[in-house]
Parts: structure tokens; C-alpha cells; sequence
């Protein structure tokens, strides 16, 4: 199994780290070109800056094998800014992959020194969540999976194959359980751990 994480901006060395632990043999690799994107089994868009990743991405020519790849059924997990991209509506923008129907209102948990811990439920477990100038998901589609919420506002999300969570879980770098949930998914689509 080799799991990619878009290595154009943010916290890309975090996530890897955290599939690695999650197995030593799974395959954990940065991806910046197609031909790399082409060969993983999920695909992990990590938090940032929305804008300018949409940039880098169309700079690097590469939305078409993200949503092509997306579409065929791979997983994909956007954490913040990549919730954001994944998003089929952002507030005053214009949508980028519209993979999965929710709603966007980017930075809706204040600026950066707004930056808060706090724990929550994340499909029956209890776990960490760090929010750095984080989107809210102001409303879910019929066909979403909410697998957390705070306060009555979804944060991590689920439709199919895309996996979305407004939080940082890379960033609790001693819990690898959503990186765990993630994996699952991807074992999901018949990729094996050798
Ligand atoms: N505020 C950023 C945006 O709107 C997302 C922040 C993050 O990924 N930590 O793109």
C-alpha cells in the first residue's frame, strides 16, 4: 500500500510520519507530480493555506489527476485547508474539487491566535483536535457521514472515499488513530500492507 501526501504546502512531514507508525510497511511518500499521484492507493491533502495550494496545484498542472483519481474511487482525506478544496461550496469562492457536498465558511474559528485544543468524538473514539484558523462546515449532504462535531457543528466528515476533517490530527504526533481510520479506507479498495 503506498499512501501519498500532496507535498505543495503545509504539514506534510507530520502526516507521513503518522501513516508510517501506523505500519512500518505501509509505503509513505511526499507526491508533486501525476505520475506520483497515479501511483498511490489514497491520497492525504494536508492543512495550509487553501489559495495558495489551489495555485500551487494548478501551477503544478495537477487538478485533473487529483479529481480524475478522485472520482475513480480513491481515498482522500483533506485536513482544514484541504476540507477547503475538497468542499463542494466555500462561502464567497468558487468551489475547487466539489468531492464531497458540504459547506465551507473559511476561517470561521477566528484568526491564528484563535488556535485552540480540544477533544471530541471522532467515530467512537476520543481524541485530540487542534484547530489553526479552521474552516466550518455550515451544512452536510444527505449522503455525508458526520464522524465528529463540536458544539453541534460537524468537523470530520465522510462520503465514500473522501474523508474531510476541518481539525490537525497530524499534529497530535503520539495518536495515529485517524491516520488508522484513513488506512482502513484505503484497505477498503483492496490495497494490501506487505
Ligand atoms: N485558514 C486556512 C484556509 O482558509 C486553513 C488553515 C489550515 O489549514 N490550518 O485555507
Amino acid at each position: 500500500m503506498t499512501i501519498g501526501v500532496l507535498a505543495l504546502q503545509g504539514s506534510v512531514v507530520e502526516h507521513l510520519k503518522l501513516i508510517q507508525s501506523v505500519n512500518k510497511k505501509i509505503n509513505a511518500v511526499p507526491v508533486r507530480t501525476a505520475d506520483e499521484i497515479n501511483a498511490v492507493d489514497g491520497l492525504i491533502i494536508p492543512g495550509g493555506e487553501s489559495t495558495t495550494l489551489r495555485i500551487l496545484i494548478d501551477g503544478a498542472k495537477l487538478f485533473n489527476v487529483i479529481k480524475s483519481r478522485i472520482d475513480a474511487g480513491m481515498p482522500v482525506w483533506g485536513t482544514c485547508a484541504g476540507l477547503i478544496l475538497l468542499a463542494s461550496r466555500i462561502e464567497g469562492e468558487r468551489p475547487y474539487l466539489s468531492a464531497i457536498d458540504v459547506d465551507v465558511k473559511r476561517n470561521a474559528y477566528g484568526r491564528q491566535i484563535d488556535s485552540f485544543v480540544t477533544e471530541g468524538d471522532f467515530g467512537g473514539m476520543y481524541i485530540g483536535m487542534v484547530f489553526i484558523r479552521a474552516p466550518k462546515i455550515t451544512r452536510v449532504g444527505e449522503r455525508v457521514q458526520v464522524l465528529s462535531a463540536l458544539d453541534n457543528d460537524p468537523v470530520a466528515v465522510r462520503q465514500n472515499n473522501v474523508l474531510a476533517t476541518a481539525f490537525h490530527p497530524e499534529m497530535m504526533p503520539r495518536d495515529n488513530r485517524v491516520h488508522k481510520y484513513f488506512v482502513g479506507m484505503v484497505e477498503e479498495t483492496g490495497a494490501k500492507i506487505y
